[in-house]
């Protein structure tokens, strides 16, 4: 064991990237084996916090990323039924002055494939695609393990064959439905949240004139919500609406393309505006929302979870990859404090992780019960957010967006 030593990542999401890179940088060797074929372009819109771009920016990325970037002007909550704001959080110079970096939006491929790029030109990781970890055998030198080549072409393997790679040691960074958490280390399934999200890119130019291209516009109503932001230069606007699985139960099945008409009934009576911005495209992407218990164990031996694999959350506090990204740093740190001992890092890292993850996954939770209050409650919540000063809500999240690795 100990540095020169090879770690093995399973997926390469954000949290399996960002891990690779900063794993490496200490000394290394890495195989980060991957499912797909190559890195996932498709999806739609990311927002990173000034706790994951400063993780960037220390990997020397902060440049590229701004590149690929858009700095909201503003988060701007307002009322699902009429569209009247109650609230206006400045973000781009405020994030940068009180944290020290940024609060970005981006295309999640964009994100992604910068990630990869970095990877790619480290000499001590090697990136395999078509490679879906089937099994892994843990002994005293380590891991071995078993990945199927799903196809021969772009690999040179030959598809159906299994290939062996021994490490010193496993990182599980293979999302939310993750197997080597439930079969390696012996965690829960993810369970469905009973919400959908509905995800859309929509040219700026059909986007109705009353809606903000500049800001973060957050829409809250009964049992649901709409986030949407501009991305790519501001070409498109990003939509992501949440309404619960009830509205679309052949959705909440799995992934898939739809021409959004359980989205179209349950915001039928919305805001006009919303109901135009909805209908501007018939290309929706139903996502049923899974959660992932942060309580269970990340560690078995010389194997540990991060990212979705270890706390897949609701994405209602815009915070899932950014843990993903701490938790690569934080990985990264305990395993340059024991790099002679890899389990015992791992012990390190939940044992100092576990807590600020459930803290970020709870958030989640809470925003959920916030947004989607109906009655009396709403018109509560309401009055508050209208009377908070920009002072009160930043020092409420002071601990999330100032957090440092
Ligand atoms: C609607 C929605 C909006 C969101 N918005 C935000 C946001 O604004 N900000 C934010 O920070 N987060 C957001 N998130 C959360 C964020 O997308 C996830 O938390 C993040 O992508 C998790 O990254 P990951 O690398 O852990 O997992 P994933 O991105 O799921 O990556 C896992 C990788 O592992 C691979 N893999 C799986 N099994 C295997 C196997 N057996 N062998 C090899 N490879 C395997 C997969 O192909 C995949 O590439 C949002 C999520 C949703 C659903």
């Amino acid at each position: 064991m100990g540095k020169n030593s090879t770690i093995i990542i399973a997926g390469a999401g954000v949290a399996g990237l960002t891990a690779a890179l900063l794993i490496a940088n200490r000394g290394f060797k890495i195989t980060l084996l991957e499912k797909m074929k190559s890195i996932d372009s498709s999806g739609v819109g990311i927002q990173l916090s000034p706790n994951a771009t400063h993780v960037l920016a220390e990997l020397g990325l902060l440049e590229k990323l701004e590149a690929a970037s858009i700095a909201p002007k503003n988060i701007v909550i307002k009322k699902g039924s009429s569209g009247i704001v109650l609230s206006t959080f400045p973000l781009v110079n405020f994030m940068l002055e009180r944290y020290g970096a940024p609060y970005l939006v981006l295309h999640r491929a964009d994100l992604a494939n910068l990630l990869f790029d970095a990877c790619n030109d480290h000499p001590d990781i090697d990136v395999q695609f078509n490679r879906k970890i089937e099994d892994v055998a843990m002994h005293a030198n380590g891991v071995t393990v078993m990945a199927l080549n799903c196809n021969g072409q772009n690999t040179g393997g030959n598809p159906g064959q299994t290939s062996e790679y021994l490490g010193a040691a496993l990182i599980g960074a293979d999302g939310g439905h993750s197997k080597i958490r439930t079969a390696i280390v012996g965690g829960e399934p993810a369970k469905p949240s009973g919400d959908i999200a509905w995800r859309a890119l929509v040219d700026i130019n059909k986007v109705p004139k009353s809606i903000s291209k500049m800001d973060t516009t957050l829409w809250m109503g009964k049992s649901g919500h709409i986030v949407c932001y501009p991305i790519r230069k501001s070409r498109f606007l990003n939509i992501v609406a949440i309404t619960p699985s009830s509205s679309a139960t052949e959705i909440a099945r799995g992934r898939c393309k739809t021409d959004g008409e359980a989205l179209f009934n349950f915001f039928a009576k919305w805001d006009a505006d919303i109901v135009q911005l909805l209908k501007t495209t018939n290309e929706w992407h139903g996502w049923p929302l899974n959660q992932v218990e942060p309580n269970g164990n990340w560690v078995k031996g010389a194997t540990v979870l991060i990212g979705d694999a270890a706390h897949a959350m609701l994405p209602y506090a815009a915070q899932g990859g950014a843990a993903a990204i701490e938790d690569a740093a934080m990985l990264a740190k305990s395993i340059g404090a024991h790099a002679d001992d890899l389990p015992l890092a791992f012990i390190d890292y939940e044992k100092i992780r576990k807590p600020r993850a459930t803290q970020i996954w709870q958030l989640a939770r809470t925003n959920r019960k916030i947004y989607h209050m109906g009655g009396v409650a709403a018109v509560v919540r309401n009055i508050v957010l209208g009377n908070s000063s920009n002072d009160q809500l930043y020092k409420r999240f002071e601990w999330l967006y100032g957090w440092k690795c």
